[in-house]
């Protein structure tokens, strides 16, 4: 079988768009034309039971919250705001009723906390497995909508929040850990948990950076931070440095990680603080890049919000992706760092 990329390659070679289209395929949400001062965003997200997550460790609250947070993260990306999301579900014979209306409580309360309109959808049963996709329409202002696509060589690049909690959590939860019997002094793991079961989308970061025009590229990070920094290189068609002392690390998963390496038996095997950071996906953080010009803005930005936003390297006319760590320079594949897995 093809690989998704090569898939969305073969749909991208295929597709004819009208002039309407400002942006396609290949970014976080479609751009199209709309008023005279202001373009539509569009993007939808499927997430299929035993691929993207199990029914039997994750709350279906959360489940239904982070249906529609992984689409809100994508408008944010763009810098837009989020309006309007229509929801389509399959369902098997398993799924109780107070199952289906607790996750449906779930994408009502993130709809109503980022001020979402549900508007439609579809529902189906399903032989074996649950999928939900969800299809969200969103706005920003006329020509602002911030695609991978224009980032420069000088550019600095920076990230929101901090990374690798969402992997941990996602492995925690393999090896067994369950959010309902963590107890009161598992702080650490229960938010781990929570940023991978419950993520919560930087839309008004997202917002107020398309509305200021602070950013050359942005992209949310669903894949890792080094596979999703790629398609900004791609895109924009450069290459970059990133600092390992800078990238942000969830205190969560240095507090886990450290306990881990003093153990015999390590309940994460092999992995690294660093590693989990620069490979783990579904974080849902913002990595944009910016002209230095804009870094008073930025700091601003980051005091008012009361966000963390970390710059981690620059743009350049480099060949890729490069990792800059005690002093030596070290390519780093779209897939992560392998050496430090
Ligand atoms: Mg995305």
């Amino acid at each position: 079988m093809p690989t998704e990329s090569e898939i969305i390659s073969l749909i991208r070679r295929r597709v004819r768009t009208s002039g309407d289209v400002l942006t396609g395929i290949g970014d976080d949400a479609a751009v199209i034309k709309g008023s005279a001062d202001k373009d539509l965003l569009a993007c939808c997200d499927l997430m299929v039971e035993g691929v993207h997550f199990q029914i039997d460790w994750t709350p279906p609250r959360l489940l239904g919250r982070k249906a529609l947070a992984i689409n809100l993260s994508d408008i944010a990306a763009m810098g837009g705001v989020s309006k309007f999301a229509m929801i389509s579900v399959a369902l098997p014979d398993r799924c109780s009723e107070e199952f289906i209306v607790e996750f449906f409580e779930g994408v009502f309360e993130m709809a109503e906390e980022q001020g979402v309109s549900i508007i439609g959808g579809d529902t189906s049963s399903s032989r074996e497995w649950m999928f939900v996709d969800i299809s969200l329409i969103g706005e920003c202002g006329a020509g602002c909508a911030v695609t991978r696509a224009g980032a420069k060589p000088g550019d600095v690049i920076y990230v929101s929040g901090s990374l690798g909690g969402s992997a941990l959590g996602l492995k925690l939860l393999g090896d067994g850990v369950r959010l309902s019997e963590l107890g009161e002094a598992d702080d650490d793991r229960r938010t781990a948990l929570l940023k991978h079961l419950s993520p919560q989308p930087q839309t008004t970061l997202g917002r107020a950076i398309g509305e200021a025009r602070l950013a050359t590229a942005m992209i949310d990070i669903s894949d890792g931070l080094s596979t999703d920094l790629w398609h900004i290189l791609e895109e924009s068609n450069c290459g970059a440095i990133i600092h390992a002392d800078a990238i942000p690390i969830s205190a969560s998963v240095r507090g886990l990680m450290s306990a881990a390496e003093s153990t015999p038996r390590k309940p994460v095997a092999c992995d690294t603080s660093l590693g989990l950071a620069l490979s783990g996906g579904e974080e849902y953080e913002l990595l944009f890049t910016a002209n230095p010009a804009s870094s008073i803005q930025i700091d601003e930005l980051k005091n008012s919000l009361g966000l963390a936003i970390t710059a981690i390297g620059q743009i350049d006319e480099g060949e890729g992706l490069r990792l800059e760590q005690e002093g030596r320079l070290s390519p780093l594949a779209p897939s992560g760092y392998e050496h430090l897995i």
